[in-house]
């Protein structure tokens, strides 16, 4: 029969999962050879709303490019957006590099060292402050990702729905009393790999290394915790995306404001779903005389966490490359420049990377 205490001690919970994690954890992870306060703060942005499979060859590449915090403060954002195009959530890109600047301006470019401080900076919320800290200086900071919430929530059958405060205020403290004196950075990922790798949505209790403490697993209650709000249906949004392309291969993108989903990132333009073709093109600057063809594409779907987009692209070959490939027009709409896709350092959105790829070159001005 199981073992179940109302308040297992750390030691009940943590030296199983340690020994666990010794023979079953993720210790090769790119951040953790070598583990530099600057590779454990970039990693654990990435891997907030990410997982560790997708984060690995976005962290490679934006270290080999960004190798300390001196190298991302200096660099302009177009940079940094374009080495997290497709990971999504681009605020924390934008965060990152507002945050590199900060400590080099405010820190002389020593990452803080202390959870209030860390939590201070642009983007980073207590769980992440306490991964910095318990896995760059291993020192003991209790941490509530959602792998966390997750576990927690089964081992001690916190009721409640996942996201309220009194519930988050319940499974903090039991973070806090789980959490051992020492192996400060060990003991962090082997929770956040236990919640990654068998106690998922669709839990794995067979080879729990803690499922003698879980209270949950004993009353075959699994399913019911954490306790997760109804979905409501998505909204759709319609958007037409206006891909224009000149014979030599280059596609008008505009940059996004700075805030927002995409903020800062570039893309063709984007407009209402009703605008036609001649109105956009009267807007933005372009003689309409210098179409060659005008076609529509198929639609891309991208989900949002509140809604669906549904993007139609209307593809527009010009007959030559106007002047505006040297200087951009400047309207009322558009404020744009002319690339050629994979020639680049921009920041794109998941649909206009989508529909970069889906330019057919042409083989040569008409
Ligand atoms: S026994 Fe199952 S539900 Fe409980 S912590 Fe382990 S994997 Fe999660």
């Amino acid at each position: 029969m199981p073992h179940l205490t109302d308040h297992p001690t750390n030691g009940e919970f943590a030296s199983p999962l340690l020994a666990w994690w010794e023979a079953n954890g993720r210790r090769d992870l790119p951040w953790q050879n070598p583990r530099t306060p600057y590779r454990v703060w970039v990693s654990e942005v990435m891997l907030q709303q990410t997982q560790v499979a997708t984060v690995v060859p976005y962290f490679v590449r934006f270290v080999q490019r960004f190798p300390d915090i001196e190298a991302l403060a200096a660099a302009e954002l177009d940079p940094v957006l374009h080495l997290w195009s497709g990971l999504g959530y681009y605020a924390r890109a934008r965060n990152l590099h507002r945050t590199a600047r900060i400590v080099v301006r405010e820190h002389a470019g020593g990452f803080p060292a202390t959870a209030e401080e860390i939590e201070a900076l642009p983007g980073i919320g207590r769980s992440t402050a306490a991964a910095i800290v318990a896995q760059a200086y291993d020192r003991r900071a209790p941490i509530l990702d959602g792998n966390v919430k997750r576990v927690l929530a089964r081992q001690h059958r916190v009721a409640g729905h996942i996201t309220s405060a009194v519930t988050l205020a319940k499974l903090w403290k039991l973070a806090d009393a789980l959490t051992p004196q020492d192996r400060a950075a060990d003991y962090t990922q082997a929770v956040m790999d236990l919640g990654a790798t068998v106690c998922r949505r669709r839990p794995v209790c067979t080879v729990c290394p803690v499922r003698t403490t879980c209270q949950a697993y004993a009353s075959g209650a699994v399913d019911r915790y954490p306790e997760r709000a109804t979905s409501r249906p998505k909204r759709l949004e319609r958007r037409r995306f206006f891909v224009l392309t000149t014979p030599d291969g280059a596609c008008f993108v505009e940059q996004r404001a700075p805030e927002g989903i995409w903020g800062g990132l570039w893309s063709p333009p984007e407009r209402p779903a009703d605008l036609s073709v001649e109105t956009f093109l009267a807007h933005s600057g372009f003689d309409p005389g210098a179409v060659r063809e005008i076609r529509a594409g198929t639609d891309l779907r991208h989900g949002f966490s509140h809604f669906d987009l549904v993007a139609e692209p209307i593809h527009v070959r010009l007959r030559t490359t106007p002047p505006e490939v040297r200087a951009p027009p400047e309207s009322q709409e558009s404020r744009g420049r002319w690339i050629v896709p994979g020639q680049h350092e921009l920041g794109l959105s998941a649909v206009a990377a989508k529909l970069l790829d889906s330019i057919t070159p042409e083989r040569g001005p008409s």
